[in-house]
């Protein structure tokens, strides 16, 4: 330091701060170095008042002391030969630019020594074989679904931290993240605070333009690792404290004996965490996995497919092989192998579901029988002929497709119908069951809940409701439906349908006189036979997972056809990957007459206004939801956070009216309750988390109002707002929300504008990141780690890729797919874990 002094001309440039105030900072040794022994004075001074001869003369002085060698410790730590630094930094010099140039550390995966194997192990072996991770450690690896070696390297970074670039001491500047890499002069355990009762780690490090003192709060441990004289590389925000300028616990590590740098210096991964679970002991945990396994990682895409993928994807080289690109993904070179490594992954998991899904596909056409539906169209015009509406062209053309998968019989239907809520799906339905009926076949309706349930039995029983001599008992409606020689029966079940009645409805189903059964999924497929089961509707796709729907084809060996609802829009081309198995009808086309339910984003002072609004609404004698904002934690949280809004509403902004309450922790029953209570306008306002979403109609509700609106999915909010302009009643949607980001405001702003589930669909995953489309934890999709939804040209390809490989190899017998065909099964096992 003092020789760079000397270099820049005695400017008291070489500290940040000047000497004066370093040499007081209290490097103790240093003091005790230069201010011991006879020459006291050297001290006494100040270096900043000194003219510039005397500054040289004391700097002179003080050197000579230095290099006599009296003094504890070698002050000046001589620097690491050339050799050692050699790959590991460039050198730095001095004056050069902003940055010192980016570290090379880890050798990529591609270079790395296959280390052999020890012995017994497996990249199938539990976490708790690797060094150093015991018991405890792998029950915490457990919470973050990590049990083998192969999960650990499957535990993706969340993002990066980019300590990249080495800057110099003399560089730094408050308020930025900077890795400088520096010698250690002195570190101690120290107390901070009021009464001293923060432990703490204080330390000076200097390289060759200066000093600068680094603070670790709360971990006095630092203290004991950092030696005196090593070298550290250390990643952090750069603070003022006191006046002085420090880096404040940042990432660090020791340089001396490390060949490889993985907590600094670099793009280094921040991981997920969990209780007791430090992310500097998960980052050694998983780069022990990488330099052992990561190069024995099986590749098992072909290298067709690899080289192939380079055209469809604009790559210069095809997809990263994946032993580097899992590498890649934990310890980058730099972000465009980054974002290599992630479009291989994401691939990979487009096209492993998309092999699952055809691939199950073909084994349900080869595999299973299914009954052929001829209905007699009379029977079905006369239906159609006593609703009071016409049919819209969409859900003539929906009918017309399920009524052909039917009439065909083998292989069974299994299609989704999707359609806006309000498109009139349950039209299409049920002429699909009438189908069934008149043929002398049963059918059913799923729902997940209870409330869903009855709603559905009210539409149907409307539906039927002009047709002649209608018949309604207790849970069952009985109608004439020319010229059917028999009349048609519709039942409901429901946790709380009387047992006598249930009983009854069981037996007429299971003699097969009850034509078409409606209840929630639980019941149906439990506690009802239908002999004669030609057709299960299942409602509420969303709720209702890729396996769930497989094991409802799996009973017997001649399978009902399925008929999938969903109000939920998808994009052709996700619902091609996603629900790939499924044929798909889309009504695309509402009713004429469906009033726009008239949205605006509200801004947090406006609150009130909001409130005030919901209060008028009351008063008029509709209705309100109020949605409590999404929180990613947990259920419990949320549903705690719900709580407290539900009181404070309840005691502060609504105490005169009647409140409910909705969440996910809640009991089945208690659930049904609060819905019914509300249906029956029992409830004046109910608040809820997002389980709302899901199908419920109340006529009189017009207000809806969302809190946090900015974290809900665009198809979400549509969900919400689509639960209100149900009746006659002129309604809203208030997404309130204090978004920070431009994208929020113009996501936002999408919703104020698009009324089109399907183009705001398209809206949401051109504006979305990562993850999580639908935006439900009961989405009842695989949930998809690396690949963005918004991936569209990787899912093109993937799919496309999928497809060919099966029609050259369908059932993965070539001995070249073997790896292949493992990976898919592990795939599908994972999937399943999910949905149970
Ligand atoms: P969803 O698709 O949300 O399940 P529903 O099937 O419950 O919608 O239909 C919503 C309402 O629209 C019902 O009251 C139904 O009777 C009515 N409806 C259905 N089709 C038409 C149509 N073509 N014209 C007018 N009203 C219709
Ligand atoms: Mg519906």
């Amino acid at each position: 330091m003092l020789k760079l002094e000397e270099s820049k001309g005695y400017n008291d440039t070489a500290v940040i701060g000047g000497l004066d105030r370093f040499l007081k900072l209290g490097a103790s040794d240093i003091i005790a170095a230069v201010g011991g022994g006879d020459d006291g004075e050297l001290l006494s001074v100040s270096y900043s008042s000194m003219s510039p001869s005397e500054r040289q003369e004391w700097v002179r002085r003080c050197l000579a002391r230095l290099e006599s060698g009296e003094f504890p410790r070698p002050l000046l730590p001589s620097p690491p030969q050339r050799g050692e630094e050699e790959g590991l930094f460039p050198p730095l010099s001095m004056g050069e630019g902003q940055d010192g140039g980016a570290l090379t550390s880890s050798p990529r995966a591609k270079s790395l020594p296959k280390r052999p194997i020890p012995p017994g192990l497996t990249l199938e072996s539990p976490v708790d074989r690797l060094r150093g991770v015991d018991v405890k450690l792998s029950a915490r690896l457990r919470r973050l679904g990590v049990s083998t070696i192969y999960d650990l390297l499957y535990l993706f970074p969340r993002h990066h931290n980019d300590f990249s670039k080495v800057a110099r001491v003399s560089e730094l500047a408050p308020g930025e993240e900077r890795t400088i890499v520096a010698t250690v002069w002195e570190a101690r355990e120290t107390t901070l605070g009021q009464q001293g009762k923060l432990k703490a780690t204080e330390a000076v490090v200097s390289d060759e333009t200066g000093n600068i003192r680094v603070i670790w709060f709360g971990q006095p441990y630092v203290a004991r690792v950092l030696k005196p004289n090593s070298r550290v590389a250390l990643s952090g925000r750069v603070e003022v404290y006191r006046g002085q300028v420090q880096l404040q616990s940042p990432e660090f590590e020791i340089l001396d004996r490390q060949e490889s740098l993985i907590h600094t210096g670099r793009l280094v991964p921040v991981y997920p965490l969990t209780e007791g679970l430090t992310p500097r002991r998960l980052r050694s945990i998983v780069w022990q996995a990488l330099e052992q396994w990561a190069p024995w990682i099986e590749e098992f895409l072909p290298e067709d497919i690899r080289a192939k993928a380079r055209l469809g994807l604009r790559l210069r080289k095809g997809l990263m092989t994946l032993p580097e690109a899992i590498m890649q993904a934990h310890y980058p070179d730099d972000l465009p192998s980054l974002e290599l490594a992630r479009k291989r992954l994401a691939f990979d998991e487009f096209f492993l579901l998309q092999m699952a899904v055809l691939m199950r596909r073909k084994s349900w056409q080869e595999a299973v029988q299914g009954v052929p539906v001829r209905a007699d169209p009379k029977a079905l015009e006369s239906f159609l002929t006593s609703l009071p509406f016409s049919l819209t062209t969409a859900q003539e053309r929906c009918i017309r497709e399920v009524l052909a998968d039917m009439k065909r019989g083998t292989p069974p239907m299994n299609r989704l119908l999707q359609g806006e809520v309000g498109s009139g799906k349950t039209v299409v339905a049920l002429t699909a069951l009438l189908a069934a009926a008149t043929s002398g076949y049963q059918g059913s309706i799923m729902v997940p809940t209870e409330v869903l349930a009855e709603q559905h039995f009210t539409t149907v029983s409307r539906l039927l409701g002009s047709l002649a001599h209608p018949l309604q008992r207790e849970n069952l409606i009985t109608v004439y439906l020319d010229p059917a020689p028999r009349p048609i029966s519709v039942g409901l079940i429901t946790g709380s349908t009387r047992t006598s009645v249930k009983r009854e409805l069981q037996r007429l189903a299971s003699e097969g006189t009850l034509d078409i059964l409606i209840g929630t999924h639980a019941l149906i497929q439990e506690g009802v036979e239908m002999p004669r089961l030609a057709l299960a509707v299942v409602d509420e796709q969303h709720r209702f997972g890729v396996m769930q729907r497989a094991a409802l084809r799996q009973k017997g060996d001649v399978s009902p056809h399925v008929l999938v609802m969903s109000a939920t829009p998808i994009p052709r081309t996700l619902a091609l990957t996603l629900y790939g198995d499924l044929d798909i009808s889309t009504i695309d086309q509402l009713p004429p007459g469906r009033q726009q339910v008239l949205t605006r984003y509200v801004p947090p002072e406006r609150r009130g206004a909001a409130y005030g609004f919901v209060r008028k609404e009351v008063k008029s004698g509709r209705q309100a939801f109020v949605i409590c904002p999404l929180i990613e934690e947990s259920e419990a949280v949320e549903a705690r956070a719900a709580t407290e809004e539900y009181e404070r509403l309840s005691t502060e902004v609504f105490p005169d009216l009647r409140l409910g309450l909705l969440h996910g922790r809640m009991g089945s029953r208690d659930k049904e309750e609060v819905m019914g209570r509300f249906r029956d306008g029992e409830i004046d306002i109910l608040v809820s988390t997002a389980v709302v979403e899901v199908g419920i109609d109340v006529p009189n509700a017009t207000v809806m109002l969302v809190e946090g609106a900015h974290r809900f999915g665009l198809s979400q909010l549509h969900q919400f707002r689509g639960r209100v302009g149900r009746g006659e009643h002129k309604s809203y949607c208030l997404l309130l929300s204090e978004y920070s980001t431009q994208e929020a405001r113009e996501r936002l702003s999408a919703v104020e504008r698009i009324h089109d589930g399907f183009q705001l669909a398209e809206v949401d995953l051109s504006l979305r990141g990562p993850g999580d489309f639908f935006g439900t934890r009961q989405s009842g999709l695989p949930d998809l780690r690396v690949a963005r939804l918004s991936d569209q040209d990787l899912l093109k390809v993937a799919r496309e890729e999928a497809a060919e490989l099966l029609r050259d190899d369908p059932g993965l017998q070539k001995p070249s797919h073997a790896p292949l065909a493992k990976e898919v099964s592990r795939f599908l096992g994972r999937v399943r874990d999910e949905v149970s």
